[in-house]
């Protein structure tokens, strides 16, 4: 990659990921290229991206959002499935930096692992419906997963020049999000505005409700589980508000390694991006004075019951981690709607992986179905 700028495709360039993506890319304008963006339904929003960027190719995914958003200029504007898989594949693009949102993250990742693309990995969704599919994918063509979620970006960190028969445990840090040490009967009544108030971190209205529930971080260490091959019961969570402790490996001889820094996502992006190279970077420098008392508590899984759930669907494998996602997926957006209370969104997992009949995730098509039944299982559960 040297001698030429790392073509980048940014996946959900206009979402919160995508953001930080493109500051960390205006930081580094003669080492990183974005060649593709893409957005959802914001065609609008892309247009103004594209105009500052001058990408080769634009996709607004959504097709029913498309139209009258063409600009003059270099960039050729495409929308739908097909068009998000060819911004995924790109013979310029060096980097897909997947930052959308939930399991439509999917298919766009085994297309660029399967091309022999560097996947920054945000999408964290790729890995929790299929892991060993999506870690194939990569083996076979090539591509090479980075993660850019932050828990995941510091353990890949503390991993650097270590065996893997030397790593004992990884402890992934979570903030508690805002309903930490909320009595259960206070939970019951939490508004979509409530859980919408993050301590630490601003991010996507889907992953902020995911770490108010704490399903998000039985999302991460399925991911984890995936991404560094470590048995579920070498992996455990901690509660740490502060957020400045990204996450932590312990090694076999005792010694372990943290990763740490005020929270900002630019930092795990621009690692992935530069990866085996560290660049310099303007941001707020971590001064461990203002970062104060750093503390730790259990993550009581019985009050949050999305988190038990989680990780109970990762060890049973095959499809289960698939519908806990899709379940989750559909809870959720019906809890930001007001059609469930903040209890019903683990309800609703509980009852879908109840009612979940087994399988294997041996292709694609077993997931998308068991995808599907999921979503089909968790809307009758919301309408009822
Ligand atoms: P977001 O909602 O802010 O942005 C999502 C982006 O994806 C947008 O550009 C949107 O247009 C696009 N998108 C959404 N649904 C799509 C679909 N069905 N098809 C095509 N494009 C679609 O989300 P975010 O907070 O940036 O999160 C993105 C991913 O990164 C999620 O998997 C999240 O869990 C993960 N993540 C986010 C953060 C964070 O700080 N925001 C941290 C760690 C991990
Ligand atoms: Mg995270």
């Amino acid at each position: 990659m040297s001698g030429r700028a790392t073509g980048v495709a940014i996946l959900g360039a206009t979402g919160s990921i995508g953001k930080s993506a493109l500051a960390v890319v205006r930081q580094h304008p003669d080492r990183f290229r974005p060649v593709v963006l893409t957005a959802h339904r914001n065609a609008g929003a892309l247009a103004a991206l594209v105009s500052e960027h001058r990408p080769a190719l634009a996709v607004v995914a959504d097709p029913s959002a498309a139209s009258g958003v063409y600009s003059a200029g270099p960039t050729r504007w495409a929308s739908g499935r097909e068009a998000l898989l060819e911004a995924a594949t790109h013979p310029d693009v060096d980097v897909v930096l997947n930052a959308l949102v939930g399991a439509a993250g999917l298919e766009p990742t085994l297309a660029a692992l399967r091309a022999g693309k560097r996947v920054a990995l945000a999408n964290k969704e790729s890995l929790v419906c299929a892991g060993p599919l999506v870690m194939r994918a990569a083996e076979e063509g090539g591509g090479r997963l980075l993660p850019v979620d932050s828990e995941h970006s510091a353990i890949f960190q503390c991993l650097q020049g270590s065996q893997w028969r030397e790593v004992e445990r990884l402890l992934i840090t979570a903030s508690g999000g805002p309903f930490r040490g909320w009595t259960p009967e206070r939970l019951a009544a939490a508004t979509p505005a409530d859980a919408l108030r993050h301590p630490t971190w601003s991010m996507g209205s889907k992953v902020t409700i995911d770490s108010a529930t704490l399903a998000n971080k039985a999302l991460e260490v399925i991911e984890a589980h995936f991404l560094f091959g470590v048995p579920y019961d070498r992996i455990q969570a901690v509660v740490h508000p502060q957020s400045v402790i990204h996450s932590m490996v312990e090694f076999v001889d005792g010694s372990v390694l943290a990763q740490m820094g005020f929270p900002t996502m630019e930092i795990p992006v621009l690692y992935a991006l530069a990866y085996p190279e560290r660049l310099p970077y303007a941001c707020r420098r971590f001064d461990p004075v203002a970062a104060g008392t750093l503390t730790f508590e259990p993550l009581h899984a019985d009050r949050f019951r999305a988190f038990a759930l989680g990780v109970e669907a990762g060890r049973a494998g095959g499809t289960a981690p698939a519908v806990f996602n899709a379940a989750n997926e559909v809870a959720v957006a019906a809890f930001l709607e007001g059609g469930l209370s903040f209890p019903g969104i683990a309800a609703a997992i509980d009852d879908a992986l109840a009612r979940w009949p087994g399988g294997e995730a041996a292709t694609l098509d077993d997931v998308l179905r068991a995808d599907a039944w999921a979503r089909g299982v968790t809307r009758t559960f919301v309408r009822g």
